[in-house]
């Protein structure tokens, strides 16, 4: 009888050392780290991958934290899954654009095995985490037996379901760094169903001086639009060292919306993912602002 996943060779870790040894061990693509499975195992089934070997990582605890120091600022480890994150309360009072995000992020039982970083490395472009962590500034710790090297959000994924990480390297921690006084940043996602993938989604972090009036720092994370997730760099000029008002956040929204190119698909055209991307920038930034105030 014909299996539906085709045979490979189970490799389990349990230590770091061990998975960089396994990791370096196959230099050539022939492999598959698994975390949680909840992407792969949908990958290997429908034969769109066929790794040789899938080496597991999924037993390495010490890549399960989340931790926060005020100079350092925040680090998961790489096996959180998204209900640890969703759930912790310190996430939930410092940083909950994550808190936030987390909750529409597939249903209960995805983000109980599912870690934020094989979200990351499926690099699916309409995935939820990416424009948040774009927008909050943050870096991919990437480990292999020779070294380490960090790349920042924005850089990690290259095209759809490709990124950065190279055979024998493995994503090790997110660095997030410390929010600045007076920041707000905010996440939405529009989709069809209540925890599906987005058609378009908008992350916004926006800084204000300390008379709380002009913007010192804007990032914008849009995910969905293009074939990796992307950082509106055009449209965070435009807001800027400015008083940012409901015109110049229409303005920053349509040119954040110009820096897209989305195709179009079943869920949508390109052109209607557009416009949602148009107004979720007006809409999340706005609220981005509102936060920034009262932070
Ligand atoms: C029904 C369903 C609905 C979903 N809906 C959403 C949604 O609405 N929004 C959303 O954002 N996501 C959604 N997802 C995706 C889900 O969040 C991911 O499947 C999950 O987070 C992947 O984590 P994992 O640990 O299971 O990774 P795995 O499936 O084990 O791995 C995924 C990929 O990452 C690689 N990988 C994993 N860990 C590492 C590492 N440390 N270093 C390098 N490579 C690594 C693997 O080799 C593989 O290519 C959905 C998934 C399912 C099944």
């Amino acid at each position: 009888m014909k299996t539906i996943i085709t045979d490979f060779e189970y490799l389990p870790a349990t230590t770091i050392k061990e998975a960089l040894k396994l990791l370096s061990q196959h230099k050539e693509d022939d492999y598959k780290i698994i975390a949680g499975g909840q992407s792969l195992n949908t990958a290997m089934k429908h034969r769109l991958l066929t790794p040789e070997y899938v080496i597991d990582i999924k037993s390495l605890s010490d890549l399960d934290y989340i931790r926060f120091d005020a100079k350092e600022g925040l680090k998961i480890g790489s096996l959180t899954t998204h209900r640890s994150i969703e759930k912790s309360p310190f996430i939930r009072e410092k940083f909950s654009v994550l808190h936030e995000m987390e909750q529409n992020v597939a249903s209960v039982e995805t983000r109980n095995w599912g870690t934020i970083v094989g979200d990351l490395c499926n690099a699916d472009p309409a995935a939820d985490p990416a424009p948040v962590f774009i927008a909050l500034d943050a870096k991919m710790k990437i480990a292999s037996s020779s070294g380490e090297r960090t790349v920042d959000a924005e850089d990690f994924a290259l095209d759809f379901f490709e990124t950065t990480v190279q055979p024998g390297e493995m994503v090790t921690e997110i660095q997030v760094p410390t929010l600045p006084p007076n920041t707000g940043v905010k996440f939405e996602k529009y989709s069809q169903m209540l925890g599906d993938y987005a058609l378009a989604s908008t992350a916004v972090l926006i800084t204000l001086d300390k008379k709380r009036e002009m913007c010192t720092n804007a990032r914008i994370g849009l995910g969905g639009v293009a074939s990796t997730p992307i950082r509106a760099k055009k449209a965070e000029e435009i807001l800027k060292g400015k008083k940012i008002t409901d015109a110049l956040l229409a303005e920053a929204a349509l040119v954040a919306s110009e820096e897209t190119s989305p195709v179009s698909g079943i869920e949508g055209s390109a052109e209607y993912k557009k416009e949602v991307a148009l107004t979720l920038v007006k809409r999340v930034g706005k609220e981005a602002l509102e936060k920034a105030r009262k932070a």
